[in-house]
Order: structure tokens, then C-alpha cells, then sequence
């Protein structure tokens, strides 16, 4: 990344950890094969990808689980869900209208049942609400919440959410994308039959992730070939992206440090000097529990995508939301499903930090703000 560059845009990939390339560039690069194959090469990779699995699984606190390698969290809600839905006659599935695109759209193309748990204003989920729907189902069920948005950070309880969903006899997913290097994770006691993860989140490398399955839990491939992966995801495994990403999980009691301590102050920071300079600025969910690397905020006198093409201009990157494919500025799911007021929605832009990130990026951040959206949208209003 450009030296001059401030990147707070973390909750929509950050950068590849330094360590990885170390890892990468210490490698002995001959020494690896096909991991299925059985000359000494592959072993070598296999015997790789083995240890950063059982790492992994050992980091998080899962060792009722399998882990399957995937290209990335996209993949692993897609299989996930459908496929624990054809495996477990699974009559309906519950979720909310602010989970990401990955979860939303695969719910509809499904042939089942679909519901959708209110939000409240302030985009947490009433456990009452979810206990009063669930109480009444007679047949097998299946619920996908994120662990947190990847808007506005907000977290849902997922532990307290599992208990209800398995008193009445149903199942969980749980999109834990960006909970990962930022909450401390315990998924044994979370008890979700599934959870969906990704390695460019927290520094690894792109296109790889990973799916917690329960060992309880029945999957079946979407991806067949091969037989990779316990046969549930074929394909020869992306050695350097797992290697990669085992070495980011490796050092995630760190992140997870960082996270309540430098990066949390930081963000707190930046909110107290947005609140003091005026109150025409909305934080979203802002008094729920959150991500503490996330400010998500509006001020309606200037749109999002010029907050966005303002602060690029000074080389500063945040986005209005969710990264798009298209790269155009699309307005929020997740703050219409919270009900919020059109013109906070078409304002919002959200700073998202990363473990690296400084008091001097987040008082840069503010003070080009302060001066090229917040005053300019002023004297425009
Ligand atoms: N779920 C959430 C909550 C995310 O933030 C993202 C990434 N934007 C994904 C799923 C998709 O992850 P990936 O990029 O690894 O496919």
C-alpha cells in the first residue's frame, strides 16, 4: 500500500499481514506438491495444511468441529446453508434483512420457508422476538445470523440466540466473517452447528476461508470432484492461501488485544470528536454492542459518495457501506432494515479500523473531514 495512503476501510479487507509474506518468502518453494499426492512433496504440503488446520481449530476453541478450507466466506455461507438444508429437511430458514448478500441471496433461491426477524432501530435483533417465533415451529428449522455487521458493527448474541434456537429443536449458521481478530471467540461454547470465516479479513491472503462444521452436523459437497476436504469441498487445496492465513489466526490473541485496547480508543476517539463538533452527525448502534473498530455515521448535508470521493481525493479510504462489485456507491440494506430516515441512509459513510491503525490516521481522518465534507457540506446546505 502507498506509504501516504490512510486505509480505514478494514472491515472490507486489510491488508496482507507482514508476517504472511514473511512466511511465504521463507518457504522453500521446491519443496511443495500437490497435497494429494503421495511422493514426499505432497506429504510435505499435506503435512502443512494438516498442522494450520489443527491450529486453527485449536485458536478458536473448536475442537468439536471440522474445519473445511473454502475460497472465502462467500463460499462458505453458500454451502453451509444449502447444503445443511438438503441434508436436514429443513422446512425454514430464519434470518435478518441486514446479513450480507452471501447469506441473503442463497436463502431466497431456496425452496423452503423464509422468515426474517425484525430489527429494531437501533439494528439489534429482541431474543423475545426470536423465542416467540421459534416456540411455535413443528418442524425442522434453520437460523443464519452474522456474529456482527459489517456495516455498523453491531453484534448479535449469538450464544444467548444458539440456546433458544436448540431448546426448540432447531439448527444455526452463523456468519462469523467479521468477528474473527476482533472478538474472542470461544465456538465450542458458542455451539453453532456451522460457522463461516475468512482469511482476508484479518491480514491473510484472499481466496481462502474456512467453514466450522459441528461434528454433528450432516453437509454434503457443492463442489464435487476431487474429493478434497473429507470429500466435502473438491478441489486442490490453495496451499499458500492456507499457509497464509494460519499464519494470521496464529497470532490472534494479539489482534483480539489490540482490538479492546489501541483500536477501540482510536475509534472512540474519532466518535467523541465527531459528537463534539456537531450534533447533525448519527452514529449507528451507537449504545449496542459493537465492533470496536467500527464508526458508522451520518451527516445528512453531504451524500455518501461524495464524503467518499472527498477523502480519496486526500488519500484517505472508507466506503459508504458494504463494498460493492460494481464499485458504485449503493445505498444501505442493513440501514433501510433498520428503518433509519433516507436522509442518514443516502450520508452514511463508514470508518472501519484496522489493528495497525494510529491516533495520528484517525485525527488525519477527522481533520480532512471536518474540512472538505462536514464544512463544505455546510455551506452547501
Ligand atoms: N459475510 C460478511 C459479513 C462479510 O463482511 C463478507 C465480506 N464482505 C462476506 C461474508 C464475504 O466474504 P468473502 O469476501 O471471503 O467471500
Amino acid at each position: 500500500m502507498d506509504n501516504k495512503m490512510i486505509y480505514l476501510d478494514y472491515n472490507a479487507t486489510a491488508p496482507l499481514n507482514s508476517n504472511v509474506r514473511k512466511k511465504i518468502n521463507n518457504l522453500d518453494l521446491n519443496n511443495f506438491g500437490n497435497s494429494s499426492s503421495v511422493h514426499k512433496m505432497g506429504r510435505n504440503s499435506k503435512k502443512i495444511i494438516e498442522n494450520v488446520r489443527e491450529n486453527i481449530l485449536s485458536k478458536l476453541q473448536a475442537k468439536n468441529y471440522e474445519l473445511i478450507f473454502t475460497s472465502g466466506a462467500t463460499e462458505s455461507n453458500n454451502l453451509a446453508i444449502k447444503s445443511f438444508v438438503k441434508n436436514n429437511n429443513i422446512k425454514a430458514v430464519f434470518t435478518s434483512e441486514s446479513e450480507h448478500a452471501s447469506v441473503l441471496d442463497v436463502i431466497k433461491s431456496l425452496d423452503v420457508e423464509k422468515k426474517y426477524f425484525k430489527l429494531n432501530n437501533n439494528g439489534s435483533i429482541s431474543l423475545f422476538e426470536i423465542e416467540n417465533i421459534l416456540s411455535n415451529l413443528k418442524e425442522p428449522f434453520l437460523v443464519s445470523l452474522m456474529y456482527a455487521n459489517n456495516e455498523t458493527g453491531i453484534i448479535h448474541p449469538i450464544k444467548k440466540i444458539t440456546e433458544i434456537v436448540k431448546k426448540y429443536n432447531g439448527f444455526i449458521h452463523c456468519d462469523g466473517v467479521q468477528s474473527l481478530g476482533k472478538c474472542e471467540l470461544n465456538i465450542d461454547d458458542l455451539n453453532v452447528d456451522l460457522f463461516s470465516f475468512s482469511s482476508h479479513k484479518i491480514g491473510g491472503p484472499t481466496g481462502i476461508g474456512g467453514l466450522l462444521v459441528h461434528n454433528k452436523a450432516k453437509i454434503s459437497p457443492e463442489i464435487v470432484g476431487g474429493g478434497q476436504e473429507k470429500n466435502l469441498r473438491s478441489g486442490t487445496e490453495n496451499f499458500y492461501g492456507i499457509l497464509g492465513f494460519g499464519e494470521v489466526v496464529s497470532d490472534i490473541e494479539h489482534l483480539n488485544k489490540l482490538s479492546y485496547t489501541n483500536v477501540k480508543n482510536n475509534r472512540d476517539f474519532l466518535e467523541n470528536n465527531l459528537k463534539k463538533l456537531s450534533n447533525e452527525i448519527k452514529i449507528f448502534g451507537e449504545n449496542c454492542d459493537r465492533l470496536n473498530n467500527t464508526c458508522y455515521f451520518a451527516f445528512p448535508s453531504m451524500t455518501s459518495e461524495n464524503q467518499v470521493i472527498a477523502l480519496d481525493q486526500k488519500g484517505i479510504c472508507v466506503s459508504s457501506g458494504a463494498a460493492c462489485s460494481s464499485g458504485k456507491v449503493e445505498s444501505s440494506h442493513v440501514l433501510k432494515a433498520m428503518k433509519v430516515e433516507d436522509k442518514y441512509i443516502n450520508s452514511a459513510i463508514r470508518v472501519s479500523l484496522g489493528w495497525n491503525s494510529t491516533k495520528e490516521h484517525v485525527q488525519k481522518f477527522f481533520d480532512v473531514w471536518k474540512s472538505d465534507c462536514f464544512k463544505k457540506g455546510r455551506n452547501h446546505a
